[in-house]
């Protein structure tokens, strides 16, 4: 167990909470569920290209 670590973060948190407002925190919360959102979107279609590309390779027509 890493009880040093847990007790970083949690200090952390505290820190957080002390110097920020709800809508503040609430806003964080927002900003990095978009950032992860628009890293999935822009990131599939790359995912899929490389998939497509890599059943080319392999000899397999698709279309
Ligand atoms: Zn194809």
């Amino acid at each position: 167990m890493n009880t040093t670590q847990t007790e970083t973060v949690h200090d952390r948190v505290a820190i957080a909470q002390e110097t920020m407002t709800p809508s503040q925190m609430a806003a964080v919360g927002v900003f990095v569920a978009s950032i992860a959102f628009a890293l999935v979107f822009v990131q599939e279609p790359l995912i899929h290209d490389a998939m497509h590309n890599f059943r080319h390779a392999a000899g397999i027509t698709c279309h």
